[in-house]
């Protein structure tokens, strides 16, 4: 049971590497199963490399870059059919300080005795379909053979991926830049009948960073901010992956509209550019106009249909110089009415706030991706229930968010086949995404898999 051990010790202590071996598993089996060991030792010796810096090895050692034999053990591994499967790790010595490493293939992770195709379909049955943990230990125990596995084995299933890395390193070791342009959001939720706040950043729909809040004041989201960002510069400082300058800031953050989360953000990026969800926008005009019309009866249909028009032909203006003209015009007409002149102040006041994502051609006036990733996060979260708990939360999240990257889109949708991080631009190198995300834990997927891979 070498986890059992490894788990135990400190976390500079775990000596395990995760190397790719090709796109079938007998690329791995054949190496690993051969009488004669060369081949497999050469093999990995890049790898190893790649991701076994001198904080793995032991203190002092000077010569970290070649690894010799230490044997090799059988170890049990279930697919999602229950088939079970015996497969041999390596184990490897450091031939400087004489430390070793164990050698898992990719798709072995650590801690599970599921293979990495089993895991995605749990994974994505748990987190990306709403399915809850009963349902997914239900689906699971008609498919497979495994006795044993109830709605608590999911949940710890949930919690060990959310602890595996930050969703902003796995965007990063895949090879995305940071994001110039950010959306920015709020939710409710209850944990065991406390309202509290899920605090999301993302590029579009693709997921930066999840923190839960007590609050939702200026005070909770300003070190959740920090938060995000200290973790894109932690890696890319990793990778050098932010020069000249070493720290990164977005240059746009969109919101729907909360005044403390708009604040927190400028308190942590003063040279940020504030965008407001426009849809946001234009529900709070339709209530306006709806509590006009209630003290205007007289109105006929025909004059508030009217009215609502000239309100959207505000939101259509095509610059911030037709944003205001439109505006004055407004002003003009019903500038004398207390109700719509309260509302057409507040939209002066937020004329750059509504027309500034016109000068970034990647900004989005819209919070509206975001919200289509958290539809299920949503629905997730009626059936956490009882498993519940606030040290919890964090780890269910990111685990959420990690999936929510990663899972494959169905073959009916419009980017059957892909991840959303391939749509953002990364490249998982064909390798199926449960194997990169393993990778990734080690390193960057482009140091960690051969070019030809
Ligand atoms: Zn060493």
């Amino acid at each position: 049971m070498e986890t059992v051990v490894e788990s135990s010790k400190p976390k500079n202590q775990q000596r395990t590497a995760i190397v790719y071996f090709g796109q079938e598993r007998e690329d791995y089996l054949c190496l690993a199963a051969a009488a004669d060991s060369r081949e497999f030792l050469n093999y990995i010796q890049k790898p190893l490399q790649a991701q076994l810096g001198a904080e793995k090895h032991r203190v002092g050692c000077t010569e970290i870059s070649r690894y010799t034999g230490h044997g090799k053990r059988e170890r049990y591994l279930q697919g999602w059919l229950g088939e079970r499967v015996t497969v041999p790790i390596y184990r490897v010595r450091c031939c400087g300080c004489g430390a070793v490493f164990t050698v898992l293939p990719s798709f072995i992770l650590r801690y599970r005795r599921q293979d990495s195709d089993c895991l995605s379909k749990l994974l994505t049955l748990s987190l990306s379909m709403g399915l809850s943990q009963r349902h997914t230990a239900t689906i699971y125990t008609w498919s497979g053979l495994e006795r044993s596995w109830t709605p608590g084995g999911v949940w710890s299933l949930l919690q060990w991926l959310g602890n595996l890395l930050p969703v902003a390193w796995l965007l990063l070791r895949l090879g995305l830049m940071p994001p110039a342009h950010v959306l920015s959001d709020e939710k409710f939720a209850a944990v065991s009948g406390e309202r509290i706040y899920l605090f999301l950043i993302s590029q579009g729909e693709l997921i930066w960073s999840t923190e839960w809040l007590k609050q939702a004041n200026e005070a909770a989201f300003e070190p959740a901010i920090t938060n995000f960002l200290s973790a894109i510069n932690t890696e890319s400082q990793r990778q050098e992956q932010l020069p000249p300058t070493p720290n990164y800031q977005p240059q746009t953050v969109t919101t729907d509209g909360w005044k403390p989360v708009q604040n927190a953000w400028q308190s942590q990026v003063s040279s940020i550019n504030l965008l407001e969800c426009r849809w946001h926008g234009r529900q709070r005009i339709d209530r306006t106009l709806k509590e006009y019309a209630q003290q205007h009866p007289e109105l006929t249909k025909e004059e508030l249909q009217q009215l609502k028009q000239k309100f959207g032909h505000l939101f259509a203006a095509p610059s911030v110089t037709a944003y205001s003209q439109r505006l004055r015009r407004l002003h003009e007409a019903y500038g004398d009415d207390p109700i719509l002149s309260k509302r057409l102040t507040i939209l002066k006041d937020k004329q750059f706030l509504f027309t500034d994502y016109l000068n970034f051609c990647n900004a989005s006036p819209f919070l509206a991706p975001l919200d289509r990733s958290m539809r299920f996060l949503d629905e997730k979260l009626q059936t956490f229930g009882q498993f519940w708990a606030q040290e919890k939360i964090n780890a269910t999240l990111n685990a959420w968010a990690l999936i929510n990257n990663l899972r494959t889109f169905l073959p009916d949708a419009k980017r059957a086949g892909q991840s959303l991080v391939e749509v953002f631009g990364a490249s998982l190198k064909r390798i199926p995404w449960m194997e990169a995300l393993n990778l990734c834990t080690v390193g960057r997927l482009s140091d960690l898999v051969p070019a030809s891979g």
